[in-house]
């Protein structure tokens, strides 16, 4: 399957990884939009939430790595935004579902 992040998953193409294990990878985006911006993915291809196993572990795994992550980046005390857009209208581009961790400035409510 041609999906970019499944390359990434696979060491087939480069990215700044900054955590990884047996089911879970998280890199900086490649065009961050805040001064932290971490892409959380299962190493699993699935489209988006959609496709996702609510009963399954994927989820815990992804959230799992979020506050680890949040952590090493100390986000925790000041607060961080863990969002996945889903489908065209949200502005999915990667249809491998992806969590963006966004970090270290204020952002808004409603989002835009
Ligand atoms: P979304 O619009 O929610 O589908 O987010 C896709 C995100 O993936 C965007 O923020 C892109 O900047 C990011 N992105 C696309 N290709 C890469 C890549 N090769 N490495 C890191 N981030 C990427
Ligand atoms: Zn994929």
């Amino acid at each position: 399957m041609d999906c970019i992040f499944c390359k990434i998953a696979n060491n087939e193409i480069p990215a700044s990884k900054v955590y990884e294990d047996e089911n879970v990878i998280a890199f900086k985006d490649i065009n961050p939009v805040a001064p932290v911006h971490i892409l959380i993915i299962p190493k699993k291809h699935y489209e988006s939430v959609l496709e996702i196993d609510t009963e399954g572990n994927i989820l815990n795994n992804i959230f799992k790595v979020a506050k680890i992550i949040a952590q090493q980046m100390n986000l925790i005390d000041e607060g961080f935004r863990l969002v996945t857009n889903t489908g065209e209208k949200a502005g999915q581009t990667v249809k491998h579902i992806h969590f963006h961790l966004l970090g270290g400035r204020d952002f808004q409510w409603p989002p835009g």
